[in-house]
């Protein structure tokens, strides 16, 4: 048997300090995980159940680090909003996976941005409608070379930022997180059978906003390196 037409080649996230590729299946992301950003976003930042919206595999972008990259600014918006976040990338699968076990799943961990037609999200939250539009644009979620857990551990603290055009936009601490890696790993599991190629956005600290073409995002994580990109 043969296929129908071309076979699309699978999205896959360069592999920092080698030529390796981490083939991407799926992408979560997590909402509101951090308080300030929920309270900027209308919710109540106490401890609720995380929740979960996806992103198309292939909306992923691969950014090389020390070099700024296109961003093509997506039509149907007038307000296309960063989001810096810890971007996590599993190795091993499973479903209900214990939170004690939860981090023996990763593979390691990149600087990303889950960019938003924030215009589209909100009409979506007004009718009730799913945020596709919203979320899932092409090329929304940037991501740096993966940094193996092998090589640097599972980071809890260190400080997460973004600036356009060199001010700072967004900045905070990965151990403001209202659900550890380790708990988004376990919750997600508990709803899907998660598996090798499996990303996920941790969620974004305060601060988002909007982009204009021309405008330079450089988005940073301590021991993760940054992410240069141009807004085209
Ligand atoms: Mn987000």
């Amino acid at each position: 048997m043969t296929y129908v037409i071309p076979v699309p080649t699978p999205p896959a996230l360069p592999v920092a300090g080698s030529s390796d590729l981490f083939p991407v299946r799926r992408v979560y992301c997590v909402g509101r995980n951090y308080a300030a950003h929920a309270r900027e976003m209308g919710g109540d930042p106490t401890r609720e159940p995380p929740f979960f919206f996806m992103k198309p595999a292939d909306a992923l972008q691969p950014v090389p680090n020390g070099t700024v990259v296109d961003h093509p600014y997506p039509p149907k918006t007038q307000n296309y909003h960063f989001e810096i976040e810890m971007v996590v990338a599993l190795a091993k699968g499973g479903r209900d996976i214990p939170v004690s076990q939860a981090l023996d799943h990763v593979f390691g961990y990149a600087v990303g941005l889950d960019m938003t037609r924030r215009d589209l999200q909100d009409e979506a939250k007004g009718l009730r409608r799913p945020w596709e539009l919203g979320k899932g644009a092409d090329y929304s979620g940037p991501v740096g070379p993966l940094v193996p857990a092998s090589r640097i551990g599972h980071p809890q603290a260190g400080v997460i930022s973004l600036t356009v055009d060199g001010v700072v936009r967004q900045k905070a601490d990965l151990s403001d997180m209202i659900w550890s890696v380790a708990e988004q790993i376990a919750y997600l599991s508990s709803y899907f059978e998660l598996a090798p190629g499996d990303v996920i956005f941790s969620g974004t600290p305060d601060g988002v906003g909007a982009v204009t073409q021309g405008q330079v995002m450089v988005g940073a994580i301590d021991g993760l390196g940054e992410i240069n990109l141009r807004v085209v």
